[in-house]
């Protein structure tokens, strides 16, 4: 997709902090972070949503999953606990519609989430 931002990353046309690459995946660090670990997971072809990825190719799905938790590995947070978040759609707070998993952890995080 040409105009995607999570396109631009994977191809390099944009500037991220990489932390973990596989074939099929991409993970680097939010520009926001809202947690001292902050890190999103996308697949490298373009889907807009988890759903959509789910039904297009559920085991790139699997390996963004395990990809997270290699990075909660990676950071240090896989034993105290982190979350492993997939904002879906507008009212669910979804500004970028390029599925991404964000690995959110190093600190307590309340529930229910707001
Ligand atoms: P969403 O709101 O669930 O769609 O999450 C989009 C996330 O992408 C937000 O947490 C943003 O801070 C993050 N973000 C937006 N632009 C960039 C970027 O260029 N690099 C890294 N993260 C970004």
């Amino acid at each position: 997709m040409t105009d995607c931002l999570f396109c631009k990353i994977v191809s390099g046309e944009v500037p991220a902090k990489v932390v973990r690459e596989s074939a099929r995946t991409v993970a680097f660090r939010d520009i926001n972070p809202q947690a001292p670990t902050h890190v999103l997971v996308i697949p490298r072809e373009h889907h807009s949503t988890v759903a959509e990825l789910a039904a297009a190719d559920a085991d790139v799905l699997a390996e963004v999953l395990r990809e997270a938790h290699q990075v909660a590995v990676d950071e240090g947070i896989a034993e105290s606990g982190y979350r492993v978040v997939f904002n879906t759609g507008p009212q669910a707070g979804q500004t970028v519609f390029h599925v991404h998993a964000h690995v959110l952890g190093g600190r307590g995080l309340n529930w229910p989430p707001g």
